[in-house]
């Protein structure tokens, strides 16, 4: 018996031995094509042995030292490169161990800035209905995804939820994606106005929403208008890309795509590429010397933070998608899978919309094209498309969950950065496969 507390407390789950490439490999032999990358995580596939040797090389060298002492190299080296590509005026890098406590520190120095800034009233975040920031308490109070916060109301922060940016089911007939963006953007405004913008201290967001609703991206000129209004109410714009950095949509930030760049950034999942837990969180000069010609000490962290073998596997990682020159590749394989996707399913009865960003796909299946009625929660079509998937040897990322109070069924597509044509087409094959085990042959 295993004594592993696992997700699905009675889910029978084979055990994963190995990895090559795009494929992960069980006890048994069998080999899954790695489709999500876990939950957007193995950008660079499994095996790589440049990551794994920097890896050990780091911990032949030196394993931890508590940065309330001292720095380390590999975490002063890949500060420098985050830096040096990101975007804006971003000047300092947070280091953590993942997703949640990179969103959760971006909250507490949010919060702590306007303190420090002699503004203490400005406590209220402002978030998104569809927009998922980790499971931590702190990180859960501020996702809008109704799912997993269900049980655990009340939540302990002050947080607005607005609409999201989502075109699919929110652009008006006769209305261009500008308008809608620029539309979806003033929702903003109306929350800051509501809640008096001197409560305010930040409005947070995924540029590519991931796990809440499979890749939707944001409509031309919404995060522009929404770092208008943030710059005109003092607002500070922290943006998640924990699941869409580090190159996943085409650009190692996401929001450079969007001509935006935040005062607080987080990214995890494809820093470490799954060779390593790290995640980290970049602030901007102006808070930075805000809190150090201050108190002049963040109050916060944890035991594992700039963690020496985890910022080398970061730092590793970074290098690899820079210097074997991954983001075009990203960009030009995207592409090709979003044809091979709507070539495949886009005339299948039961998928709405297909759509993402460089290698970060979402599918979101409808029980009615036409009128975009999603399927009854009770069909549990996510859950059983999970399954089926990975019974033809294709990891994906179904997910349902609530979408403005209306169910939605979508899956996620993240694969490796080094995914192949060939493994592109065997992936569409295993997915449509799957869709017709759980919808039919009229798929
Ligand atoms: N933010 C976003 C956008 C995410 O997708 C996730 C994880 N799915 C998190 C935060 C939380 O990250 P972690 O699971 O590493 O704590």
């Amino acid at each position: 018996m295993s004594h592993v507390f696992p997700r699905h407390c009675h889910a029978e789950m084979p055990t994963a031995v190995g990895g090559e490439g795009v494929f992960l490999i069980d006890s048994q032999g069998n080999r899954y094509l790695d489709g999500s990358g876990g939950a957007a995580v193995s950008c660079l596939g499994h095996g790589d042995r440049e990551v794994t040797d920097a890896i050990k090389a780091q911990l032949d060298r030196l394993a931890f030292a508590h940065t309330g002492f001292l720095t380390s190299e590999p975490a002063e080296a890949l500060a420098d490169l985050l830096i040096e590509h990101a975007p804006g005026d971003l000047d300092r890098v947070y280091f953590v161990s993942g997703g949640s406590e990179a969103t959760e520190a971006a909250i507490k120095l949010a919060r702590q800035y306007w303190v420090e800034k002699g503004q203490p009233q400005r406590s209220r975040l402002i978030a998104r209905r569809q927009s998922y920031h980790g499971n931590t308490i702190g990180a859960l109070s501020a996702g809008g995804n109704e799912w997993r916060r269900q049980q655990f109301g009340p939540l302990l922060l002050d947080v607005s939820h607005i609409a999201p940016c989502y075109e699919y089911r929110e652009r008006g007939d006769g209305e261009t994606a500008e308008e809608y963006g620029l539309r979806a953007a003033e929702a903003l405004r109306e929350e800051i106005l509501r809640l008096g913008p001197d409560t305010v201290m930040a409005f947070m967001a995924e540029p590519v929403v991931g796990a809440t609703a499979g890749a939707v991206p944001p409509a031309p000129g919404y995060f522009q208008r929404v770092r208008e209004i943030c710059d005109e109410y003092g607002i500070l714009l922290i943006l998640d890309e924990v699941m869409c950095g580090m190159g996943r949509t085409g650009s190692l930030f996401a929001c450079e795509q969007d001509g935006v760049a935040p005062d607080i950034l987080c990214i995890a999942k494809g820093l470490g590429a799954g060779y390593q837990p790290i995640g980290a969180m970049l602030c901007s000069k102006a808070i930075y010397d805000t809190i150090a010609s201050g108190s002049g000490f963040f109050q916060h962290g944890h035991t594992y933070i700039g963690h020496p073998v985890a910022t080398a596997a970061g730092l590793a990682v970074v290098r690899a998608i820079l210097d074997r020159d991954l983001l075009p590749q990203v960009r030009k394989k995207g592409a090709s899978l979003q044809q091979a996707l709507e070539a495949r399913f886009g005339q299948h009865p039961h998928v709405g919309d297909i759509r993402g960003r460089g290698l970060f796909r979402g599918i979101e299946l409808v029980e009615d094209r036409a009128t975009k009625a999603p399927f009854d929660p009770s069909r549990k079509i996510a859950a059983r498309l999970k399954k089926a998937a990975f019974a033809r040897g294709l990891i994906c990322y179904p997910m349902s969950g609530t979408i403005d109070g209306k169910h939605g069924d979508h899956v996620l597509l993240a694969p490796p950065f080094i995914i192949s044509d060939a493994e592109i087409g065997m992936l569409t094959d295993r997915l449509a496969a799957a869709m017709e085990d759980v919808l039919g042959s009229d798929s």
